[in-house]
């Protein structure tokens, strides 16, 4: 299974098992690719969790919209990364 491409990590959390968890965006295949979602992955353990950039809101009259919000799920993302880092305690190790 080909990796997804990714940027650049965002933000990198050092876990008290010495691993890492990287923050980085997903990338939609437009053009020119946008960030959809914010990914929080462990490289000790398989751990991940994406946060959407996009978040559907209940309107005041009824039915349902999708709103950007980029920072809050930047904010989501970090804020699991932190818990995760402080708990994990895989080594890091590629999973054979
Ligand atoms: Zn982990």
């Amino acid at each position: 299974m080909p990796e997804t491409k990714i940027g650049g990590a965002i933000a990198r959390y050092l876990t008290v098992g010495g691993a890492t968890v990287d923050l980085t965006s997903r990338l939609n295949v437009m053009t020119p690719p946008e960030p959809f979602a914010t990914l929080a992955a462990c490289s000790g353990c398989p751990a991940s969790q994406e946060f959407s950039h996009w978040r559907l809101m209940w309107q005041l009259e009824g039915g349902q919209d999708e709103e950007h919000h980029p920072a809050a799920a930047d904010k989501d993302a970090r804020a699991w990364a932190q818990a995760h880092a402080e708990i994990c305690r895989a080594m890091p190790r590629a999973i054979a």
